[in-house]
């Protein structure tokens, strides 16, 4: 079927072709004739503001305005935009909060014309934009972090380089060590949080690179024990391993990357004690465990030092560094293994933090 146009062009007017593309549309689309009520309502839209179409057809647009303003986080700005953006003659965009669930909507106001018809009404697209604005905040969380996280191990190598190369003290042998001890230390710490954010951002990708092959864990436990124990005086450790342990199929490279976290922390944010490793094998998986004599960690943040960024108290951690993302890797890192990552917690009396990992069907013992 076609359709002369005034201007001699001619437009396919088989309504399944329309039909089809309005149905398939992948943002939500709504058409307003030139009394302002509503001529189209699609299916994405539909979805977007859950309201039928045939619930909205015919309605008048402050109607449908007061719909959406109801669900938006603040209803009297978002009616009050709308509004404006409908009247509007230039095409217009808007940006709207909605709640439950909590999402970010774009509404984009064009005048519908045709060859014959310059004011046929007025169409607006809507789109969900919560990933692109989560997105957005995540680089912005990241950028903040990363800047203060660099900021102070770069103040602290430059400072001590510029004091090492002043011309007018001479520094005896053990101070230089000193100052070069703690430059290595620093970079060491630069390089450390370097290494998390490309992991964390392989991660959010979905993109962490896993080589598994058959390992031997008792081995690697004891390897990372040993070199652990170098760093610290105020500890002790203890280690309770099966003689028996089967060998798991993982990356040697990330599993000792998350044992290493798991130590690091326990001897991080406690001040001395006991550090208990132990392994137990549990139905198809083997279950590690740290367990430290520490303060322990209230129940509302056992879940939430996973998330990344996330640090129980600012200060205390910010005096013994890191950027709160080992933990939130660590847990990547095993889930990407189709394991699990958990601690339980007593204040006063210490945390223990465990990981499960699925012994391999071709597994055999050590
Ligand atoms: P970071 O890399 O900054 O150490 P993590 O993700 O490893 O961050 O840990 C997140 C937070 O969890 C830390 O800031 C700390 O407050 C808390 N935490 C981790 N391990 C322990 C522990 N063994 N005892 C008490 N608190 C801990």
């Amino acid at each position: 079927m076609k359709n002369e146009l005034e201007s001699g062009q001619s437009l396919t007017l088989d309504a399944r072709w329309h039909e089809s593309a309005i149905y398939s549309l992948r943002d939500g689309l709504i058409l307003f004739d030139q009394d302002h009520r509503v001529a189209l309502w699609n299916p994405r839209a539909e979805e977007i503001f859950k309201r039928r179409a045939s619930e909205t057809i015919g309605a008048d647009a402050d109607q449908v305005w007061e719909w959406i303003g109801a669900h938006a986080i603040n209803s009297d700005s978002a009616r009050a935009q709308l509004t404006r953006a409908l009247k509007a003659d230039v095409p217009s965009n808007i940006e709207l909060e909605l709640d439950a669930p909590h999402r970010y909507i774009s509404a984009r106001f064009f005048a519908l014309t045709l060859p014959y018809d310059s004011n046929f009404g007025v169409g607006v697209l809507v789109r969900d934009i919560t990933r692109e604005r989560e997105a957005d905040a995540m680089k912005s969380q990241l950028l903040s972090t990363v800047s203060h996280e660099l900021r102070t191990p770069l103040a602290s190598i430059k400072g001590f380089a510029t004091t090492l190369l002043r011309q007018d003290v001479k520094w005896d042998e053990k101070t230089q060590r000193d100052f070069l001890r703690i430059i290595e230390e620093e970079t060491d710490r630069l390089t450390e949080i370097i290494d998390h954010l490309l992991d964390m951002s392989q991660i959010e990708a979905g993109a962490l690179r896993i080589a598994k092959e058959p390992m031997q864990l008792r081995a690697l436990i004891r390897e990372v024990v040993d070199e652990m124990r170098m760093r610290t005086e105020a500890h002790w450790f203890v280690m309770d391993l099966p003689a028996e342990l089967p060998r798991i199929f993982a990356d040697p490279r990330r599993v000792r990357q998350v044992l290493h976290n798991l130590i690091e922390n326990a001897i991080k944010y406690t001040q001395g004690g006991q550090i208990s490793v132990g392994c137990e094998i549990e139905k198809d998986q083997v279950v590690v465990s740290i367990s430290d004599q520490g303060d322990g960690i209230p129940s509302e943040f056992t879940e939430k030092i996973f998330e990344r960024f996330f640090q129980m108290d600012g200060k205390s951690t910010r005096r013994v560094g890191g950027a709160g993302l080992g933990l939130s890797i660590s847990r990547g890192i095993v889930e990407a293994h189709g394991g699990r990552i958990w601690v339980e917690s007593k204040l006063g009396l210490g945390s223990t933090f465990r990981f499960a990992l699925p012994i391999a069907a071709t597994s055999a013992s050590e």
